[in-house]
């Protein structure tokens, strides 16, 4: 490896919510940067004014934060090769195009939309739908290569609208190695001639992303699959400008799939399998509400695990990764060439280890504002303690309180299946002697309701489905849950025994 640093961008466009692939592929460039000590860029790609959203810069530095990725240098930190919003850069990229134009590389084209439109609309009729500005029509359009020099001036010098478009080299072959896919080899012929610079005096993301990615000194571009088309446009670009040694080495991450393989993942496949696409909540202009991870009570922890297997593995059975240890293990080389199936399931079970591991009282003082609603007695420890019993269960910290309500307030309903299956004629007769063995017991503790309970169930000669679950169903209102013990316990002799009456009541 050279020793030259390394330094590596994320560089989303503003153009909606940032989308988990976007977040994966920032995950992705943090990652290498922090393994190999080098420098994580964030550029805002902002040339595209129709498509430019206000609060998705915004959105996106939400994002990197939450998910505990904050880079380097930024717009919001700067840093030594700014400014890094693309926007703020306009007046870099046009002695680029001239340079391109100067030296026979790119050239001026005139041709307004209709007539674009047109061209296309006749070539679809003759049979050819996909009519490109190439090599070979760009000989029978408006531009500098069939326009005389003085035809050219003429029209500039008006105020006639242009575009610099790229000229493709004819029948040559563009390889170039990338660091997930390989050697990829392209022919010249099959590219069109993309516009590098438009109308309205700005540089399209081509020029733009190719010029910044060289003025920023950026050693790796690490991006999706999308962008693996535009590669070859990159490396000519590259070559042309005369920075050919200094070609960044090209990494394209494979696509996020949805789990059944056929297509990617998108915001309608995430509602339909009830998981979130981005990171955080987003609402749109009509305002309707798009869910996050985060809103949805993943753990940032979580999300990054999730999305860091999502086209990588370590190449060892370790599932739970912390930041650090993804630092450590990352490398290009493990990154997979083929799409990555999103695994809803897995995802769900990452939320649920870590949610495992997060301590009762940092539950408790994430839930205890909605604990309030239900019952503002509830203090913190009595809150850790329903989070130790219920953390088992749970995939999300708001389950704790959803499911587990019954911890602070009385039911107010019964679990129609379990009352079917489960209350029998003696069953009122069975939860009047526990009623009376609890309120004479003198320790309430889990264990001794447990033995009070047992010894009951020897005595009678039945067995555990005879009363367990109409015990379980008078104190919560559930066929399942935690502990019977450690709830009755929990609920104390006073609560447990009303709760026994209610029930009665209400069950009979
Ligand atoms: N602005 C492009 C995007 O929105 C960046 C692509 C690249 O990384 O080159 O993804």
């Amino acid at each position: 490896m050279s020793n030259s640093k390394i330094r590596v961008r994320f560089a989303p466009s503003p153009t909606g919510p940032l989308h988990m692939g976007g977040v994966r592929t920032a995950l992705f460039n943090f990652l290498y940067a922090r393994k190999n000590k080098g420098v994580f860029v964030l550029r805002i790609e902002d040339t595209d004014q129709t498509r430019f959203v206000e609060r998705a810069e915004e959105y996106i530095k939400e994002s990197l934060e939450w998910s505990g990725m904050i880079p380097d240098e930024s717009p919001w930190k700067g840093g030594g090769y700014g400014p890094y919003r693309q926007s703020e850069r306009k007046e870099i990229y046009k002695p680029y195009a001239q340079q391109l134009i100067d030296s026979g590389r790119a050239y001026y084209a005139f041709d307004t939309p209709q007539e674009l439109d047109e061209m296309r609309e006749a070539a679809a009729k003759s049979k050819m739908p996909n009519w490109q500005y190439n090599h070979v029509t760009r000989q029978s359009m408006k531009n500098s290569l069939t326009l005389s020099k003085d035809e050219v001036q003429r029209r500039i010098d008006s105020g006639e609208p242009y575009v610099i478009r790229i000229k493709m080299e004819r029948n040559e072959e563009i390889r170039f190695h990338d660091a997930v896919r390989g050697w990829v080899v392209v022919q010249s012929n099959s590219l069109d001639d993309k516009v590098l610079f438009k109308s309205d005096g700005m540089p399209t993301y081509h020029l733009a992303n190719v010029v910044d990615d060289h003025l920023m000194k950026i050693s790796h571009v690490i991006r999706g699959e999308e962008w693996l088309p535009s590669a070859p446009l990159h490396i000519k670009l590259y070559e042309a400008l005369g920075w050919t040694d200094e070609t960044p080495v090209f990494a394209h991450l494979p696509l996020i799939l949805r789990p059944d393989g056929k297509g990617k993942l998108s915001k309608r496949d995430g509602d339909q399998l009830g998981i979130p696409v981005f990171p955080l909540n987003w609402t749109t202009d009509d305002l309707e509400e798009i869910r996050g991870y985060r809103e949805s009570g993943f753990f940032p922890e979580a999300f990054i695990n999730i999305l860091a297997f999502l086209g990588w593995n370590p190449g060892t059975t370790q599932e739970i990764f912390s930041m650090n240890e993804l630092i450590e293990s990352f490398s290009l080389e493990r990154v997979g060439k083929s799409g990555a199936k999103f695994d809803v399931k897995k995802a769900f079970w990452y939320n649920q280890q870590y949610l495992k591991e997060t301590p009762n009282e940092d539950l408790a003082k994430l839930l205890i504002d909605d604990v309030e609603k239900i019952n503002h007695d509830v203090d913190i420890e009595t809150l850790a303690i329903v989070c130790g019993m219920m953390k088992e269960r749970a995939v999300f910290p708001h389950e704790i309180i959803s499911e587990g309500k019954y911890f602070f307030i009385r039911p107010s309903e019964y679990d129609e299946k379990t009352h079917r299956k489960k209350w029998k004629e003696n069953t009122p007769e069975i939860l009047k002697d526990l009623k009376r063995l609890f309120a004479d017991a003198e320790d309430f503790s889990s264990k001794s309701v447990e033995e009070i309970f047992k010894s009951y169930l020897e005595e009678k000669a039945i067995g555990f489905g005879s009363a367990g679950p109409a015990l379980r169903l008078v104190l919560t209102g559930k066929g399942m849950g935690p502990s019977l013990f450690d709830i009755a316990s929990f609920l104390g002799k006073k609560e447990t025994v009303a709760r026994i009456d209610l029930g009665i009541e209400k069950l009979s």
